[in-house]
């Protein structure tokens, strides 16, 4: 006989006897899921409702320690389709658990605030008020940033890195993250040359 550790919150772990029955664990996002536990275990589900089925797989039954798998059970990511009597006693009382419970509506509330946020940011680009914003290209003098304002179309602004005349040419080398926030990722030879230097 097989046992299988939960993974809990804390360090409770509850203890269930495996039978030979694989655990199926069916996907629910649109697209392609992967993941991956502590350990490098990793599986691949196609999108829900694929075709060939390939939305349902059977899991290691390592990802039945990773608390990180069960919390994407406990927020609706994946589902269990089947199991044995024991895993899926031992799942649904853990699901079930207040702490869990309560993770899974406050990730729930932040998707829906997520969404909100993302509509705001649509309305807001339909606004083709002009604004002024920094250059962020490096200082002239000392360190720091340009700061040379530049007019620009409200609509848009976050579309391209704001750079003055002298600095447009290091657009290239400027990353937007998720924020709307740039950030400089590689510095020309020239740069790193006179930061030395200086
Ligand atoms: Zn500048």
């Amino acid at each position: 006989m097989e046992y299988i550790h939960l993974a809990i919150r804390g360090e409770e772990s509850i203890m269930v006897t495996s039978l030979q029955q694989p655990v199926l664990i069916r996907n629910t996002k649109l697209g392609p899921t992967v993941f991956q536990d502590e350990e490098g275990h990793q599986v691949t589900w196609q999108g829900r409702d694929d075709p060939m089925g390939e939305d349902i797989q059977p899991i290691p039954q390592a990802f039945l320690q990773s608390s990180e798998f069960l919390r994407s059970l406990s927020r609706g990511t994946f589902v269990l389709e089947s199991a044995s009597d024991d895993v899926t006693e031992a799942l649904a009382g853990h699901l079930d658990s207040p702490a869990l419970r309560k993770q899974a509506a406050n990730w729930a509330s932040k998707q829906a605030s997520e969404k909100v946020s993302a509509i705001e940011v649509v309305d807001h680009k339909a606004n083709a008020d002009i604004v002024t914003v920094k250059c962020l290209g490096p200082a002239t003098r000392g360190t720091g940033t340009c700061d040379v304002e530049i007019p620009v179309k409200e609509k848009g602004k976050n579309e391209h890195v704001p750079l003055c005349g002298q600095h447009e040419a290091l657009a290239p080398q400027y990353v937007q993250t998720e924020d709307n926030n740039w950030v400089r990722v590689a510095l020309a030879p020239r740069q790193q040359h006179q930061s030395i230097v200086s």
